[in-house]
């Protein structure tokens, strides 16, 4: 049981953060001047770093010597949108009944904010030998574009921390992987024409069509890549999908468009290269010389939605020996949601993902997170002090 005092509050941070209505569309600013307020008065050096709108922005504070190795704890600011018409009170006002604080982001993820920003004055109190970082990021949901800006930080300072803990909800579970989540819009551009004349068009649909002929062969072979790094996933192999598909006019026209939207999920950053090579190549060697030669001017266009890299599971792995140790959590897990976890282990850092509440409330109306979550996720905080005070 985490001491009353830091659960209540614990409580009452996150009744101020979830009445800052951080829809990923909207501004942050509030929140993180909060936040930074917060973190300054426990002495806390604070950085700020805005997206360039003007309406976003990263916080980065530390605590703790000036040097590299140091421990981040990392959540997302923003929130997915709330219906209040579906909720059974103001989503932007935390109510609490039954032992659950509700409102949009109790669980993702204001909570384990709240929790790591009630810990930062008894942190501050401490003789910390390894530094101890906040970050806080906008938006994740929509891309996890503020924590592709802080991983830019990051890879530029010399004081790059060592290990990641994304308090993202799984019931403090430990989770040390998940795949990656790839986006793509692909459009096919050909010449319309009468349909009695089909070899004087270009069939946008007809080129569309191989090419998710092209994509399901590819699936194929992804589905026979299992292997150990991937047997705990569900299923155990890079998955390729196509969602939806627009084209056409009429029925007897030549279509001149077509967009497939397509997305992967690899288990490993290399079958995600390899399909986007693969799927390249048939483009501009099969596809394209064949619609050219009908008309200069088709073309083949994939646009970028998102490209949200996995956390690969690692034999050594500092983050989630550590967290593993403090929850007293005998196995690990993986999970089926994406994280900003792989922009930092792209960096070399070690990373887990363990917060307070369930995934299955995030994104839900009436979301909320329990005391006793809140609780289990103080101690876990508590706990790290000892890897602070005294690093190995
Ligand atoms: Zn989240």
């Amino acid at each position: 049981m985490a001491a009353s005092h830091l659960l209540s509050s614990t409580r009452e941070i996150l009744d101020k953060l979830i009445g800052f209505p951080t829809v990923s569309a909207d501004s942050n600013l509030d929140l993180i001047a909060y936040a930074a307020n917060l973190l300054e008065d426990c002495g806390a050096r604070v950085s700020v770093s805005g997206d360039g709108t003007g309406s976003k922005a990263n916080l980065y504070a530390t605590l703790g010597p000036e040097t590299a190795g140091g421990l981040v704890l990392s959540g997302h600011t923003d929130v997915v949108p709330a219906d209040p018409a579906e909720w059974h009170s103001d989503p932007f006002s935390m109510r609490e009944a039954d032992g659950r604080l509700h409102g949009r982001g109790a669980c993702d993820m204001k909570g384990f904010i709240a929790a790591a920003l009630a810990k930062a004055p008894e942190y501050a109190a401490l003789d910390l030998r390894r530094p101890l970082h906040f970050a806080l990021t906008y938006d994740e949901e929509v891309g996890c574009f503020g924590a592709r800006q802080l991983a830019e930080d990051l890879r530029r300072s010399e004081l790059l921390p060592s290990v990641v803990i994304i308090g993202e909800p799984t019931e403090m579970r430990v989770i040390e992987g998940h795949k990656g989540c790839y986006e793509y819009t692909t459009s096919f551009h050909g010449t319309d024409g009468h349909g009695s004349e089909p070899e004087k068009g270009v069939n946008a649909i007809h080129v569309a069509a191989r090419f998710i002929g092209r994509i399901l062969e590819l699936a194929e072979d992804m589905r026979l890549k299992t292997g150990a790094d991937s047997a705990r996933f569900s299923p155990p192999w890079t998955t390729l999908q196509t969602g939806r598909i627009e084209g056409g006019s009429a029925r007897n026209v030549i279509a001149r468009h077509c967009t497939v939207e397509w997305e992967m999920r690899p288990v490993r950053e290399a079958d995600a290269q390899q399909v986007k090579a693969a799927l390249e190549a048939y483009c501009r060697d099969d596809l394209l010389p064949r619609m050219r030669a009908v008309c200069a001017d088709a073309d083949i266009v994939t646009e970028v939605i998102g490209e949200v890299a996995g956390l690969a599971v690692m034999s050594e792995n500092e983050a989630r020996d550590i967290v593993r140790a403090l929850t007293g959590a005998n196995l690990c897990d993986v999970v089926a949601f994406g994280t900003e976890a792989g922009l930092f282990q792209a960096l070399g850092m070690s990373v887990v993902v363990c917060g307070p509440g369930s995934i299955a409330q995030a994104h839900q109306p009436d979301e909320f997170v329990s005391l006793d979550q809140l609780d289990k996720c103080l101690d876990m905080l508590t706990g790290l002090e000892e890897t602070l005070v005294n690093p190995a």
